[in-house]
């Protein structure tokens, strides 16, 4: 090993309301203030007034780009000279290499050589070098970790990291800067990097806020961690929500704060999914993939009953190909 591995241990691994703050001043000017958008007919058809923040229109296409860069921001001189490296096939990845490039950081990104065409292209078009792997040979953290030893590159994993917590809560703060005060939150949840820091946000502007968490049925893992207090995980859950296929809550920092934090964990279906992703596409206009649909799909399906409230939904994302998306579409016709 040539190069000492980051602090990570020793690190600060609280995240709060500040924090989030903090992140605010440092993406203005860099992400996209995105739009709030709303819809009589779901409005009507679900009994609530919902606002939904629209993510897919984040840059990269959805709000990863927060965390991603505010995380990167904060390395030290030492560190970004280096460089930095992240395991993903999706999202993150693509914003791990746009903050790489606005930060002038080298981003290595691991990915699945099997991964779709598009999303190696994207990563690739960001400037970041992209190193493949076989799935079937190789657990991608163990390339990770190595590749980062060897290279003296710091890892930003994709959720349970605190720089990564404060910044997904800027999406929250943002809506509720605009909305004011809301009866309930949904947010889409994988491993709870963005619930738990649009919990903070939500906590700071509305305490009363009732928070919750929305995740596919396949992938129940944090609603059962919810549930018991103790972290439990799924391998590979079967579901188009491909976002959400994280194994576990974040043990260091998303877990404790979703415990402290977050109201309730609930599932919905593919099927659910795939319905609410058409409403909103056909009705709403806005391109969104599955795992952007999670939140409104609680709602649509009947998870989460309207009652009246006002109800904030954030849309975590927009990135589907069209051909996947018309496949989806078929399965419910
Ligand atoms: C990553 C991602 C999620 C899940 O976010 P977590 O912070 O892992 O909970 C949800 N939707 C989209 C579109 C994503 O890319």
């Amino acid at each position: 090993m040539s190069h000492p591995s980051p602090p990570s241990a020793t690190r600060e691994l609280r995240v709060e309301y500040g924090d989030v703050q903090a992140a605010r001043r440092r993406l203005d000017g860099v992400v996209h203030r995105t739009p709030v958008m709303t819809s009589r007919t779901f409005d009507e058809r679900v009994g609530a007034q919902v606002f939904f923040k629209c993510e897919n229109l984040q840059r990269t296409g959805a709000f990863k780009i927060r965390g991603g860069y505010n995380a990167v921001h904060q390395l030290s001189p030492q560190q970004k000279e280096r460089g930095v490296l992240t395991y993903s096939s999706g999202n993150h990845a693509q914003a791990i290499a746009l903050a790489g490039r606005l930060l002038g950081v080298d981003a290595t990104i691991v990915m699945p050589e099997n991964a779709p065409e598009v999303k190696l292209n994207a990563t690739r078009g960001y400037g970041a070098e992209v190193v493949t792997y076989d799935p079937e040979e190789t657990v991608r953290e163990d390339l990770g970790r190595k590749l980062a030893d060897e290279r003296g590159l710091t890892l930003i994993p994709p959720y349970d990291h605190p720089d990564v917590v404060a910044g997904q809560g800027t999406a929250g703060d943002e809506l509720f800067e605009e909305v004011g005060d809301l009866d309930a939150l949904l947010v889409c949840l994988g491993g709870g990097g963005l619930l738990s820091g649009c919990a903070l946000a939500a906590r700071h502007h509305a305490p009363d806020c009732t928070v919750i968490g929305v995740e596919p049925e396949a992938g129940d893992d944090g609603a059962r961690s919810f549930r018991t207090s103790e972290l439990q995980s799924v391998h590979n859950p079967d579901t188009v929500a491909d976002g959400a296929r994280t194994p576990y809550l974040g043990p260091e920092v998303t877990f404790p704060l979703v415990l402290e934090y977050v109201d309730d964990i609930v599932t919905v279906s593919d099927d659910a999914l795939i319905r609410t992703m058409h409403f909103v596409w056909e009705r709403m206009k806005q391109v969104i993939e599955p795992t952007g649909a999670l939140a409104a799909a609680a709602l649509n399906d009947g998870v989460v009953e309207g009652d009246g409230r006002r109800i904030g939904v954030i849309v975590s994302g927009g990135n589907v190909d069209l051909e996947r998306a018309a496949t989806l579409f078929e399965k419910i016709r």
